[in-house]
């Protein structure tokens, strides 16, 4: 691995205290080419800019993926990452259908450790703080024709986050505009994907709403993900998600929380969940909580949901699954107990 530090490191200039996502980013970034058939030497080296034409094949064609994990530091001080193994994975799943060549795991996982190390200043120690780590994997032929890329390019970014949202939300069941059909990308965290999804949810966003509830492509009958976030529901004593399926982002933070619930005894059923369920459950109280699951946010609360111009209030209790569930997250991650599943991986 080639190594180029930064002569001079930007973190003094970053306000912990007000970090919005996504918008700083650390001294430095992996970057591998894989060309000629054959990945490159991957090269650690300053944050900055792109070197491209205009014609770069994934701007056109859209083959572009990438994923989103995060690192923590423990109570001991420690530099951690969660799960990492099932984030490369998942970005190779999405580099299958989309054509793009598999991610060796020396340059995700031996890149990403090295990487982290390397700024690991930039981790802070902190209850809703963390290290937003952004790996990608896009097309970097430069030319428009409409057939596969010979170049790729693989690249890890990382930024300091705060809180996701700012709190809990509200969500609007979508009945028009799909996410993702059967056959397609859905499960893959390809680009598209989300420059799809922002017209929707910029639409539930003028009608009072933070996000939408995607449902089935084919009838809108189905309860499928909280924007980018899987979902789970509380009805009357059940933790309810719906099963996985290629329409679905097979989300890491989903499995973690399957895990532990079932682990501390709740009856967690995967499987589809009707609209008219949920709307039903909400109507005579049965809903007790719904959050979405995701890495950005960990555990997002819903307060309401709408469906058809209706609006129906679901109960934020503070001492609910929702609460309990970030707080056994973040104390495996903050090293608070013992991590009796090896999910956590230190840097070095
Ligand atoms: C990334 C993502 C998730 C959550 O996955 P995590 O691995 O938990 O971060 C859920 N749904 C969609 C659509 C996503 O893109």
């Amino acid at each position: 691995m080639k190594i180029t530090l930064a002569q001079q490191s930007n973190l003094e200039n970053i306000d912990y205290d007000n970090l919005p996502f996504g918008v700083n980013f650390t001294d430095h970034m992996l970057v591998c080419h894989f060309e000629n058939g054959a990945w490159q030497e991957p090269e650690i080296r300053p944050f900055g800019n792109l070197n491209a034409t205009f014609a770069l094949h994934a701007l056109h064609y859209g083959q572009a993926a990438f994923e989103g994990m995060k690192a923590y530091r423990n109570q001991e001080g420690e530099v951690a990452l969660f799960r990492p193994e099932r984030n490369w994975e998942r970005l190779n799943k999405s580099a299958e259908r989309l054509l793009m060549p598999q991610v060796p795991h020396e340059v995700f996982i031996d890149g990403l450790k090295k990487l982290i190390e390397i700024d690991q200043a930039w981790v802070p120690q902190d209850e809703v703080k963390s290290l937003y780590i952004r790996p990608y994997l896009f097309s970097s032929s430069e030319f428009i024709a409409a057939r596969p890329s010979e170049r790729y390019t693989f690249a890890i970014i990382c930024s300091p986050v705060g809180p996701y949202y700012a709190g809990a939300v509200k969500v609007k069941i979508e009945d028009v505009f799909t996410r993702a059909a059967s056959g397609g990308i859905g499960f893959t965290k390809a680009a598209g994907n989300y420059g799809g999804a922002f017209y929707p949810t910029a639409k539930a966003i003028e009608e009072g709403y933070n996000q939408v509830i995607w449902t089935d492509h084919a009838n809108h009958e189905l309860i499928e993900e909280s924007g980018t976030m899987n979902i789970m529901l509380r009805i009357g004593d059940k933790m309810i998600t719906p099963p996985l399926t290629d329409r679905i982002l097979a989300g890491i933070t989903r499995d973690s929380i399957v895990t532990l619930l079932r682990e501390w005894g709740h009856d967690v059923e995967e499987r589809p969940i009707k609209v008219a369920e949920v709307v039903e459950a909400a109507r005579n109280g049965e809903l007790k909580e719904a959050f979405g699951m995701g890495t950005a946010a960990v555990v997002s609360v819903i307060q309401q949901i709408g469906f058809k111009g209706e609006r129906f209030d679901i109960p934020t209790p503070e001492d609910g699954i929702a609460s309990k569930i970030r707080k056994g997250l973040n104390d495996i991650r903050l090293g608070r107990v013992e991590d009796t599943h090896n999910w956590m991986v230190k840097v070095k």
